[in-house]
């Protein structure tokens, strides 16, 4: 007989979970494995609540599992180490991302991009290799894979979870487009939780920054609260028109449908578009501006471990810390209500440490 959440590992557990596409979350026991020799076990502090937790609720990729609880930008502090483990100890503080396992002997993992592993395993509503189903950061507790946990800094709030998914998602383009040097014009399409990180990893490595909108009302926490050097909205012909051929890059990412020829028009010869939203219907691609300027559109996605690990010592050493607005878990519906209304500057970060309670 199959086992259920709550017998199948021997370490109990508990958090928030959606039974169905209602997406509705409520307490759920469930279970862990026992710490294994290579595994770190920790409680979980914060939880970011990324968009992408909105469509697995709901189903929109098609590949949920459920019951699911969700949460893939996870802080927490170690409580348990396996026998193999050297790179944190127990009253460390890590972090874990979109990954808790891969291959590891592929050519993607053997070139520290896990994130491109074709057998990748992601943190919640996917099959571990045990073949229970893996649960994300909406609980008290995880126990991953050492090498899918990070060494969370010392002088980062651990409230700043998101930059395990919305702050690696942009600092990776960035850095493997080469749009991380000083003095280059970046665009950034859209100003929610990626955007609003892209914007501060580009400032961070000395480039000038526009935020490119279809809302005029974003220009002032674009420039004051922000620091982006410009504004453009992108439904007005004249500022488009204005901005022709002026960015060295652009992150888009927007995550509904949206025409790119715009935003194509306004890059430099040899000027790069990278996606990194996930619209659900194809984009389409006008292919004269890029025929006639060389130009790259590619896309991007997390990064892998070592990349991580890093983009987490960059943000402490610059100070570059997420928006984040702290709620309790049993606010956790209501958020999800106002994130798909984009009413958040910028990420929502469940207070799981202090208000996850057992059922
Ligand atoms: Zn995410
Ligand atoms: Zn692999």
């Amino acid at each position: 007989m199959a086992k259920s959440p709550e017998t199948e590992h021997p370490i109990k557990s508990f958090g928030w979970a959606a039974y169905d596409t209602s997406g509705v979350l409520s307490p759920f026991n469930f279970s862990r494995r026992a710490t294994g020799e290579n595994d770190v076990q920790f409680k979980v502090l914060y939880c970011g609540i990324c968009h992408s937790d909105l469509h697995m609720l709901k189903n929109e990729w098609g590949n949920s599992k459920y019951p699911i609880v969700p949460g893939h930008e996870i802080v927490g502090v170690v409580t348990e180490v396996g026998s193999n483990v050297e790179k944190v100890k127990i009253g460390d503080k890590v972090g874990v991302g979109v990954l808790v396992g891969s291959c590891q002997k592929c050519e993607n993992c053997t070139n520290d991009l896990e994130q491109y592993c074709p057998s990748h395993i992601a943190t919640y509503s996917t099959t571990y290799y045990d073949g229970t189903t893996t649960y994300g950061g909406y609980s008290n507790l995880m126990v991953t894979d050492q090498h899918f946990v990070v060494r969370w800094p010392e002088n980062l709030p651990a409230e700043a979870a998101p930059l395990l998914c919305a702050g690696i998602t942009t600092y990776s383009p960035l850095k493997y487009f080469g749009l991380d040097k000083p003095g280059l014009n970046i665009g950034v399409v859209g100003l929610g939780g990626l955007g609003h990180m892209a914007v501060k990893f580009a400032k961070a490595f000395g480039c000038k920054v526009t935020v490119i909108s279809t809302s005029v009302n974003k220009k002032d926490e674009a420039i004051e609260r922000l620091g982006a050097d410009s504004f453009l909205l992108s439904r007005d012909p004249e500022q488009l028109q204005a901005a022709a051929s002026t960015l060295d890059g652009i992150i888009d990412t927007v995550s509904a449908d949206h025409p790119i020829l715009p935003l194509l028009n306004i890059l430099k010869p040899h000027g790069k578009l990278v996606v990194v939203g996930a619209p659900p219907k194809p984009l389409e691609l006008p292919v004269f501006p890029i025929i006639m300027g060389r130009k790259i559109v590619g896309g991007s996605i997390i990064g892998g471990m070592k990349e991580t690990q890093e983009m987490l010592d960059f943000a402490a050493k610059h100070n570059i810390i997420p928006d984040v607005e702290i709620v309790a878990m049993d606010y956790v519906n209501t958020a999800l209500e106002r994130l798909l209304k984009s009413d958040v500057k910028y990420r929502f970060a469940l207070d799981v440490g202090e208000t996850l309670k057992a059922d």
